[in-house]
């Protein structure tokens, strides 16, 4: 792998919470256009990773890159600006919008502008093309006109990734995608993952080791905060030291 090949990449990156170490000098390469999957058991240090690579945990040690670019000492937004975002959760949707305004909010955000409660709909007419793309992006156009707040479970997470699209990403970071949903949803939001990962790269952490079989292109274990091992999903799946860290907890 050349270094042009590596778009996300960390170098010895530790985290120490008064004396206990929940990262420790973990390195990380993330291939342009991969899906890339973090997992490990509870307590391994992939929600830890995912806060420190998107600098809304400062690392005790380490470098991060990001295109070549040395990012280690960036804040959070200029790392967003980057084009390193991280979906948001799904209390970001606002439930009393439709699904169209939600995302037209997303796009003026990009924009820098605040979001003007007193002229809304004059602001916002202008994003409605982008914001539709992006709405049938997600493959929720039929329900444009509905309330956030009214969508299943499993379509407001479709919406919570159209507004993190809305940032032009060049790379996604998604926190536990399938938490908490349905078979149904987790088919149709698989489906969007792969979708969105034609010219994005996505890096997540996901429990659900079907999915993570299904969509990951290359796949880092971590146990107490270190990577065990990295590789395809039937090479990482048949490390002894991997069986052994799910097995032995
Ligand atoms: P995972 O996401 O893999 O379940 P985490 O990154 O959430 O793991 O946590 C890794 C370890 O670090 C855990 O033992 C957790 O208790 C500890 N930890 C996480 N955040 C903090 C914190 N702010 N202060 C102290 N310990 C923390």
């Amino acid at each position: 792998t050349s270094a042009q090949d590596t778009i996300l990449s960390a170098r010895g990156l530790t985290k120490r919470f008064a004396g206990f170490t929940a990262v420790n000098g973990v390195d990380l390469d993330v291939r342009r256009g991969s899906i890339h999957a973090l997992i490990g058991p509870n307590g391994a240090g992939k929600t830890t990773c995912f806060n420190l690579l998107t600098k809304f945990l400062q690392p005790s040690s380490g470098r991060i890159t990001f295109n070549g670019r040395d990012i280690t000492a960036l804040q959070p937004a200029a790392i967003a600006r980057l084009g390193v975002v991280r979906s948001f959760q799904i209390s970001a949707v606002f439930a009393q919008m439709t699904v169209l305004e939600n995302v037209r909010i997303a796009l003026q955000r990009r924009r820098g502008d605040s979001f003007d409660f007193w002229r809304p709909q004059k602001v916002l007419a202008q994003f409605d093309d982008e914001a539709m793309r992006r709405v049938e992006e997600v493959g929720l156009a039929d329900l444009a006109h509905a309330q956030a707040g009214d969508l299943s479970y499993g379509r407001k997470r479709a919406l919570e990734i159209a507004t993190t699209l809305a940032l032009e990403p060049e790379m996604m970071l998604l926190d536990e995608p399938m938490a908490g949903m349905a078979q149904e949803d987790v088919t149709r939001i698989s489906a969007l993952i792969r979708r969105i990962s034609a010219n994005r790269t996505i890096l997540m952490v996901e429990h659900n080791l079907s999915v993570v079989a299904d969509l990951s292109d290359r796949i880092t274990v971590l146990a107490r905060g270190e990577v065990l091992a990295e590789g395809s999903y039937a090479e990482v799946s048949q490390h002894p030291k991997v069986i052994e860290a799910y097995i032995g907890g």
